[in-house]
């Protein structure tokens, strides 16, 4: 069940004097198919020891916003509540992830941690592995295929991905047992904030709060992924591969805010949709080149590109043909505020952006068209790539992923190949309106994202 998902940070033994095994749950926030929380009770088990669960809050980053925490918190209370009925502890604290970890690694055995792909993250347990002295284990549990077992460095295209993945991807199926803890650990005495509601955890955390929350739109929790995905594979998945990319109509399993905070499995997904449907549907295999392939690129990419989020990171040939455009003339030019706005020209491009104002996601295909048009109507494609990232990362539910940045570079030229030149784009490949309004009704699109503003 763990093969390829756990390695070891450090070389430090496991410590068999410590009280507990600690789990410091931050990039999979969930009880079920969680890798990293079965591999610590696993651990805990061996040495009949309690297992202890973590989960630092901080409100340190000027970035954070209510939009995202309140999803977020909706999702980790929940995740407490059940993690608490298999009799393990779930401490919560307003804490730096480090500070914290090393903070309650100093009692342990060894210390669990979950994987993610971003920068800052991968620093906080960089840090903690050589800062305790205790065993580190990182396990990954949020990709079907472990990322570094598809390839050891940077893959170029999803084509080259998905014929990697393809060859692998039955040996990694499985599904994930739960294992029993054999000591409980809830009557251990840690400090722990006791708080139960979201609006209360919400009051001591200073955080921005002038990003509206979306919550008549999405619920965080496992049980909202849990219904979201029901509703998925019993209505819509049999039409995903025709419709998927139509604005206008409801075919994607909005599953992208559960996926980006970890509230639901990417294998569990994969191996649900199974259960109902044959792996060679045209649906199914549309559905797993975006959940499996586009989604594990993106962690490849920023795994192994430490300048994923930024426009020097893109690759060579799109740089040098974006550079060599600098000078075209724009016929609109916008700043970071008319964006931030939606007033723009374009009713299609300002649709786009209130629904992510409004709901906290855009349609992927608006995506695209969103993210080309910033790059079309800033005068230079840098800032333009720092303007897509910073509304993505602010509104999106979703944002701050690997998805994210994977996302916005592929609309600058990543993952893709040289297209004809044409003024501002060079080779980078161009979308335009008439595009929308020959695939979709896309009136009904801006209609529907149009009132209220
Ligand atoms: C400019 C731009 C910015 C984007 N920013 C984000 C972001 O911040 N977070 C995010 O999760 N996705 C992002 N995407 C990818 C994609 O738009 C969303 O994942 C998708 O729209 C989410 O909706 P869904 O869950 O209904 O998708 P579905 O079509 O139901 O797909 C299922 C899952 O597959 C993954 N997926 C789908 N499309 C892609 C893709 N193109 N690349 C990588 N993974 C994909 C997502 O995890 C998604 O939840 C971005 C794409 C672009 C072009």
């Amino acid at each position: 069940m763990f093969e390829n998902r756990v390695f070891k940070l450090n070389d430090n033994p496991d410590n068999k004097q410590g009280k507990y095994v600690l789990y410091v749950m931050e990039a999979s926030q969930r009880e079920e198919y969680n890798h990293a929380l079965e591999y610590a009770i696993k651990k805990a088990n061996q040495m009949e020891k309690p297992l202890i669960v973590a989960f630092f809050i901080t409100d340190f980053y000027k970035q954070s916003n209510q939009r995202y925490y309140r999803f977020m918190l909706e999702g980790i209370l929940k995740t407490k509540k059940v993690i608490e009925e298999r009799g393990i502890k779930f401490i919560i604290r307003k804490q730096k992830y480090t500070e914290g970890t090393l903070d309650l690694g100093k009692e342990s055995i060894c210390i669990v941690l979950d994987r993610n792909y971003l920068k800052t993250q991968r620093t906080w347990r960089k840090e903690i592995s050589q800062k305790v002295s205790v065993s580190v284990y990182e396990v990954e549990s949020d990709v079907v295929v472990p990322i570094e077992i598809v390839s050891e460095k940077m893959v170029p295209y999803a084509y080259l991905y998905k014929s990697k993945i393809e060859k692998l991807i039955d040996k990694f199926l499985n599904p994930v047992e739960k294992l029993q803890p054999k000591v409980s650990s809830l009557t251990l005495d840690i400090e722990s904030l006791e708080i139960d509601s979201v609006e209360e955890f919400l009051k001591i955390l200073n955080i921005d709060k002038t990003v509206s929350t979306v919550e008549n739109h999405f619920v965080g929790g496992y049980d909202e992924a849990e219904k979201r995905l029901k509703i998925f594979i019993e209505k819509k998945l049999y039409r995903y591969a025709e419709l998927r990319s139509d604005p206008t109509k409801d075919y994607t399993s909005n599953l992208s805010p559960y996926l980006h905070f970890g509230q639901i499995s990417p294998l569990k997904i994969v191996l649900q949709i199974l259960k109902h449907y044959n792996r060679e549907d045209e649906n199914v295999k549309s559905f797993f080149n975006e959940m499996i392939v586009w989604r594990e690129l993106s962690r490849n990419y920023c795994w192994f590109n430490p300048l994923y989020n930024h426009y020097e990171g893109l690759p060579k040939w799109a740089k040098d043909t974006l550079e060599e455009h600098i000078k075209d003339k724009r016929d609109y030019l916008y700043s970071l505020e008319d964006f931030e706005n939606a007033k723009t020209h374009d009713p299609y491009w300002n649709a786009a952006q209130k629904e992510l104002l409004k709901t906290g996601k855009i349609h992927n295909y608006m995506r695209m068209y969103w993210a080309k048009k910033i790059l079309e109507w800033t005068d230079n494609p840098k800032t333009a790539f720092d303007i897509a990232c910073y509304l993505n990362d602010k509104y999106a539910l979703d944002g701050r992923d690997p998805n994210g940045y994977g996302g916005i570079s592929w609309c600058f030229g990543n993952f893709d190949r040289p297209w004809q030149e044409r003024k501002i784009f060079g080779k980078v490949r161009y979308m335009n309106d008439k595009g929308l309004e020959r695939k979709f009704n896309i009136k009904e699109y801006v209609n529907k994202y149009d009132n209220d503003f």
